[in-house]
């Protein structure tokens, strides 16, 4: 999916912008899934493709939505991210290339890892 920043910009909020276009992160505690239970599908607010089932959100304490593995690995993309002094795996959305977050190795099993994804990056559809 092309989409000039222009386009991004007219189609996103302000807040969305600064998250997937430009890679900012949401303040903790702040987004909207923090604290969802519901049964459903996360879905990439920029594009709709599919990332996180609920079935892998767990609590984190972070502030932040966190999974511990995608929907499919094809659906992520992961980049390294050298940014603010600190080495760490950027994940992006596989299909518009949207930031997501960030992954880090303090997951629990069975992959040990933490998808720490900003609310704001995504769509929830609940689904029983
Ligand atoms: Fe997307």
């Amino acid at each position: 999916m092309e989409k000039s920043e222009d386009e991004w910009r007219e189609e996103l909020t302000d807040e969305q912008y600064y998250v997937l276009r430009q890679k900012g992160t949401e303040r903790p505690f702040t987004g909207k899934y923090v604290d969802n239970k519901e049964k459903g599908v996360y879905k990439c607010a920029a594009c709709g493709n599919p990332l996180f089932s609920s079935e892998t959100k767990f609590h984190s304490g972070t502030g932040w939505p966190s999974f511990y593995e995608p929907i499919e690995d094809q659906n992520v993309e992961k980049k390294e991210d050298l940014s603010h002094g600190m080495r760490r795996t950027e994940v992006l959305c596989s299909k518009c290339q949207g930031h997501l977050g960030h992954i880090f190795e303090d997951g629990p099993k069975p992959t040990g890892k933490r998808f720490c994804i900003n609310s704001i990056s995504l769509d929830f559809e609940e689904k029983d």
